[in-house]
Formats: C-alpha cells, sequence, structure tokens
C-alpha cells in the first residue's frame, strides 16, 4: 500500500459519509474513498448510486414514467373510476398524459427521498445502536420502511384521482 498523507478515518461508514459530503459539495472524493469504493461491494454500490442520483438531477426534462407503470396506474384508474363513477365511466380527454406527467413528476424527487431515508436509517441506528438491543433496532428499521413503502403506495395510487379532479376541474374552469 502506498502512504497516504491524511489517513482517513477506517470503516466503511467513513467513507459512504465522505463520499456523500464530496457528492454535495460537488467536489471529487479523496482518492483513497474512491480505491475504496473500487474494491468493496457495499461502499461501491453507494457510489453508483450516487453517480445515477447525480444523472437524474442533471436531466432537465423530468424523467418520463415507464410505459408498464403507467399502463398499471390507468388500469387501476379504471376499476377505481368505474365503482366510484358508473355512469360516466369513460376517461376525459388528455388522461393519459396528464397521469403520465403526475407520475413523471412524482419520480423526479424520488432519489432525493430514497436518499433522505437511507440517510436517517443510517444515522437513526448509529445513534440508538448503544441504546436499544439490535432486534428492537431492525424491528425499527423495518417499521420504518415499512412506512416509507406505504407512503410511497398512497401517493402513487393516489395520483389518478388527482388527474381525473384536474382534468375535470379544467373542463369547468373552460366552460
Ligand atoms: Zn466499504
Amino acid at each position: 500500500m502506498s502512504p497516504d498523507p491524511q489517513p482517513p478515518a477506517a470503516g466503511c461508514e467513513a467513507v459512504t459519509a465522505r463520499l456523500s459530503d464530496a457528492f454535495f459539495a460537488r467536489t471529487a472524493a479523496a482518492e483513497s474513498d474512491r480505491d475504496h469504493a473500487a474494491g468493496c461491494a457495499a461502499c461501491g454500490s453507494f457510489q453508483r448510486d450516487l453517480v445515477e442520483l447525480a444523472g437524474a438531477l442533471a436531466t432537465d426534462a423530468p424523467p418520463t414514467a415507464r410505459d408498464a407503470l403507467v399502463h398499471q396506474t390507468l388500469e387501476r384508474a379504471r376499476a377505481e373510476l368505474s365503482r366510484h363513477e358508473a355512469a360516466t365511466a369513460t376517461l376525459p380527454a388528455g388522461y393519459r398524459r396528464e397521469v403520465g406527467r403526475l407520475i413523471g413528476a412524482t419520480l423526479l424527487p424520488l432519489p432525493l427521498v430514497l436518499l433522505w431515508n437511507a440517510a436517517v436509517l443510517s444515522v437513526g441506528g448509529e445513534l440508538l445502536s448503544g441504546l436499544l438491543p439490535t432486534a428492537l433496532l431492525q424491528a425499527l428499521a423495518a417499521g420504518y420502511v415499512l412506512a416509507g413503502a406505504t407512503w410511497l403506495g398512497c401517493l402513487y395510487g393516489s395520483l389518478p384521482l388527482m388527474a381525473h379532479n384536474q382534468l375535470r376541474r379544467r373542463a369547468l374552469e373552460m366552460a
């Protein structure tokens, strides 16, 4: 190993902390950290997530929703709407585009939301690791992840109704 002028703190947590610091400061990570990430599965995956996030943030246009996701959401919307509005079961014009637009808009901040939650889990686990037994910590983390997944599910589940309401409001304003 070549001698390092500033020996970094050991451990993957310190490495990922410095990698994300460098990422948010928009500077290059230290060579020793990049070397570590190249040989470490966990830190390497963390670094690739950052690169992916940078790519997502760099694009001007919101990412386009995948066709399967739009299709699935529309199917759910049709089932929902035909139950609630059997009399007017046809979807308003431009509905598909509106759902796609809403999904695209919510996909844009999603990497940040996920990164934030990963940070909360990591910092929270660190803070509580001396105070609580590991099993309880894991249960807490699982509960947190489940709550997040539920929240995301509710968000995407509500998009079809949001799209429908927006188009209806627009139609009323034009009338
Ligand atoms: Zn590592």
